[in-house]
């Protein structure tokens, strides 16, 4: 009966634990069970006496705020104060940017599956929808690869043209200033698509539309300048680019050496208070053919003429192109994607207090500004036109599969070629869910600080891993540089992705579980709020109630990932209960949010302010968290979609490969904690019964390959929203799939022939030729399989050039050779 009673008690503990009941219930129910006992006379009095005193001296303490605070919360505070990290101002602008959206339910270990299912999946409207079939159809038809990228290393001026008049450059000016007003996810299908085939174009139509000058003067411009640039920017009369970048201040942008200094100085005849600018910017897109230079440098006032300290802080300033002292127009060459990229350099550039966007009120306030709108940027540029590559890489690479053909079969058909082709489908279906939910949040007028960072990040890596794959199976066909290369560039182009707008090492390492740990946690922003709290009474009274509340959710989370890790996620509620599959997705999803949660907090409280430079922790930590939001996302997805059986293998294949990655990430924290005995806790709490997630497995990989290698819904589902037109190597090719796909009866009739003997001719049109008079196959097949031959020739075709022409600069170099079907 002492045994039984115990197990009750711990029974009872376990279920108030699971379900994260409030300390005040537990203690009832504990009270309760004991109670039942006691007056039933289940136990023994000496079992009764010991264990009673032991739950009164545990429980009443912590049940009376007073005793409570004195044993445990003010000692606690103490320490706390002491481990708290300090925080520089450009840390706690960027800790306190944006708003939290799903993250934050991941993050809690009871992720609310319901309320993700509600979030509406916006569509475009009629104009976006309109404009991307309209206008961006057009300028896509426009853009020629190789003319681009190699014959002007730019845009043609037609084409620039064109873009200014459509307004491009403006889809995020809302409209009243003359702009497209488009929705986040109007401009991304609009990225999309474009980036779908040149990189260079996306960019050169990205750029405006991110964080820059048009960003930053909808939200802190003066309405004069307001007025001003935006309708010229929307139509492109203002060309912007943003420059924050130089030699020395690269990832840590904060330190740039950039300066200006409050000084009285001449401005178009009259003697104005201004700043004289001296600066050294490199990187910066646009810069080259910029007409507007959004810039960052650090002011000072050392003679204090505007009443105030010397040092004023980073400030943001608007900088003609004209302006005396500017010099700007030379390029870099990033990769060979030639788009606009340069330095911008200044000396003794003398402007008033009104070039600062938002005037002289916002000296000083440069890096919060740009930190609260990178998130609206960061959700969109990279992650669209990521997506619009590895769709596009998607599209190309399953035709190809099936069109190639090596060993008398579709390429596609070999099991090695299958297991790249799975990654690519998968990755795809990952990257373009990813983005979707990324952009939607931002249309739902959410900040998305740290979705941004994992969409950043995670688009662009999953972008360069597909273009390597898509590559490989592409063989020499990817390789030679050509008109009819679609691949080469997209491959050279991939770092550039991984480098701009937060280097990815960086964005892993620090940002996003550095911000998702701090923005994301239930308590401890509220925490460190509290212990910063004057006054001592109401500092310690606050603290207290968050402390307690932090112990309930962190043993919460504990008990949960060690039950759910035995049952496998069993015992938790799941939105779609009669669909077995799904239902497992959920709960695995569940269990893994709780485990998250329970080791970022023993990561947090054992490592203190020491976490912020164990970034390989932090980096596996924000690993967990992104795959959580990848799988949502792709289930988010799937059930808008109306659950496509047909998209089945992929959705399991990404959701595999995810949860796989989550399991990697969490034992590589409990593998190198820093903690012998926290090492051990974290095995036990987070897996208890081992790490038993696999791969995608080889079945499912192979129904994934199968499924790129033919036109289907599932197909053009996977790889919506891209430029496919038969004037473009892709589109030729796409085109050319189903006929390749018809004849192929007809070339197994022909193989078999030539096995047997009864084709013997030497070259294929002389047997195509015995074919007919042999009765193999009748005259108007022979004419197909011709057809489809040429067209096949033609596909697989690489460019040639003289060795003059390949000679950089060399007169005729632009002169290829091409065939007349090219
Ligand atoms: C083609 C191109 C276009 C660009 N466009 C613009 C633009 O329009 N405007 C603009 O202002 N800038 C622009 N940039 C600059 C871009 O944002 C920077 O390149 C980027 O911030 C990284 O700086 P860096 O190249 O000097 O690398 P570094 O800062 O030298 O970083 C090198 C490596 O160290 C890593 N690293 C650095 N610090 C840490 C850390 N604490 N923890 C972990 N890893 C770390 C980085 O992740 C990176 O992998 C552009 C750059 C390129 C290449």
């Amino acid at each position: 009966m002492t045994w039984l009673l115990l197990i009750v008690l711990l029974g009872v503990s376990l279920v108030c634990a699971f379900q994260g009941t409030r300390l005040v219930t537990w203690t009832a129910a504990l009270a309760g069970a004991f109670l039942l006992f006691a007056l039933g006379g289940l136990a023994p009095v000496v079992t009764l006496v010991i264990v009673g005193i032991l739950l009164a001296a545990v429980l009443v303490p912590l049940n009376i705020a007073r005793i409570r605070q004195q044993l445990v919360s003010e000692p606690f505070l103490k320490q706390y104060r002491k481990m708290l990290p300090t925080l520089s101002d450009t840390e706690k602008a960027a800790m306190e940017a944006g708003t939290v959206g799903w993250e934050g339910e991941l993050f809690s270990g009871k992720p609310d599956w319901k309320a993700l299912l509600k979030r509406p999946y916006l569509t475009l409207t009629d104009e976006e929808q309109a404009f991307v079939d309209g206008p961006t159809e057009e300028l896509c038809g426009m853009l020629r690869q190789w003319e681009i990228s190699h014959e002007l290393a730019d845009m043609p001026p037609e084409v620039w043209e064109f873009c200014k008049k459509n307004k491009f450059f403006g889809m995020i000016i809302p409209k009243e200033y003359g702009g497209l007003g488009f929705s986040a996810l109007g401009h991304r299908a609009v990225l999309q698509k474009i980036s779908s085939i040149s990189a260079v174009a996306g960019s050169n139509v990205a750029v405006p539309n991110s964080l820059g000058p048009a960003e930053l003067l909808l939200h802190y411009g003066t309405e004069e300048q307001k007025n001003h640039y935006l309708p010229r920017l929307a139509v492109g009369k203002e060309i912007p680019c943003f420059a924050l970048t130089g030699p020395t201040a690269g990832s840590d942008a904060t330190s740039i050496p950039d300066h200006g200094v409050i000084c009285k100085g001449q401005y178009r005849g009259e003697e104005v208070l201004g700043m004289r600018l001296n600066f050294d910017k490199r990187y910066i897109t646009l810069a080259p053919v910029a007409t507007v230079i959004g810039l960052a440098v650090k002011l000072y006032d050392p003679d204090g003429l505007l009443g105030g300290e010397r040092e004023l802080g980073i400030s943001l300033a608007l900088v003609p192109r004209d302006t005396e002292g500017v010099e700007v127009g030379t390029r870099h060459f990033p990769l060979n994607v030639p788009f606009q990229n340069g330095p911008v350099r200044g000396k003794d550039v003398f402007l008033p207090l009104d070039a600062l966007i938002g005037g002289a009120d916002m000296i000083g306030k440069g890096w919060r500004m740009l930190v609260e709108c990178l998130s609206v940027g960061r959700a969109i540029t990279l992650p669209s036109s990521s997506t619009g590559g590895a769709k596009m890489g998607s599209l190309a690479t399953g035709a190809y599969a099936r069109i190639r053909k090596q060993f008398n079969l579709p390429i596609g058909r070999f099991e090695g070629v299958e297991e790249a082709l799975s990654r690519i489908a998968g990755k795809t279906y990952q990257i373009s869910a990813l983005s979707r939910m990324t952009t939607t949040a931002v249309d739902l007028g959410e900040k998305p600080a740290v979705p941004s960072a994992i969409a950043k990040y995670h688009a662009t890596e999953m972008a360069r891993e597909i273009i390597t794959d898509v590559m490989d199976i592409h063989g020499g066909k990817g390789i030679v540089l050509g008109p009819r290369n679609y691949l080469g560039r997209a491959w050279q182009g991939a770092p550039i992705w991984i480098t701009v707008e937060g280097a990815n090492i960086l964005t892993r390492s620090l940002m996003i579980f550095g911000q998702g740990a701090i923005r994301c946690h239930p308590f401890v922003l509220k925490e460190i709020a509290a212990s910063r709290i004057e006054d001592p009474k109401t500092s310690l009274r606050e603290f207290d109630k968050l402390l307690f509340g932090h112990i309930g959710y962190s043993i919460r989370n504990a008990v949960r990932s060690l039950v759910l890790g035995f049952s496998r996620g069993r015992l938790t509620r799941v939105p779609v209960p009669h669909d077995r599959r799904l239902s497992g997705f959920y709960r695995k999803l569940t269990r893994y949010s709780a485990a998250l949660a329970f080791t970022s907090d023993v990561a947090m409280l054992t490592l203190g302010g020491k976490l912020k430079h164990k970034e390989r922790i932090s980096a596996r930590l924000g690993d967990a968290l992104s795959q959580l939001y990848i799988c949502s996302a792709m289930l988010a997805r799937y059930e808008a979609q109306d659950r496509p059986s047909k998209d089945q293998p992929i959705l399991a294949w990404a959701f595999h490969d995810a949860i796989f990655k989550i399991q990697t990430a969490l034992a590589g924290v409990a593998d190198n904690f820093p903690n012998r005995l926290m090492r051990v806790l974290l095995h036990l709490v987070v897996f208890p019964l081992g790490r038993r997630e696999r791969q995608p497995g080889d079945r499912l990989s192979h129904k994934v390959a199968q499924l790129m290698l033919s036109p289907s819904t599932t197909r053009d589902r996977l790889t919506d929203g891209i430029y496919v037109s038969p004037e473009h190597p892709v589109g030729f090719m796409e085109a050319a799939l189903p006929e390749v796909i018809a004849a192929e009866p007809l070339e197994r009739r022909m193989l078999k022939a030539q096995q047997s003997g009864t084709l013997d001719a030497l070259t294929w049109e002389e047997q195509l030729a015995q074919a007919v008079e042999r009765s193999v196959i009748s005259e108007t097949e022979a004419e197909t399989l011709k057809q489809v031959r040429a067209k096949v020739l033609e596909i697989i075709a690489v460019d040639e050039f003289e060795s003059e022409a390949l000679r950089l600069g060399a007169p005729g170099s632009t002169e290829v050779q091409t065939s007349e079907a090219a």
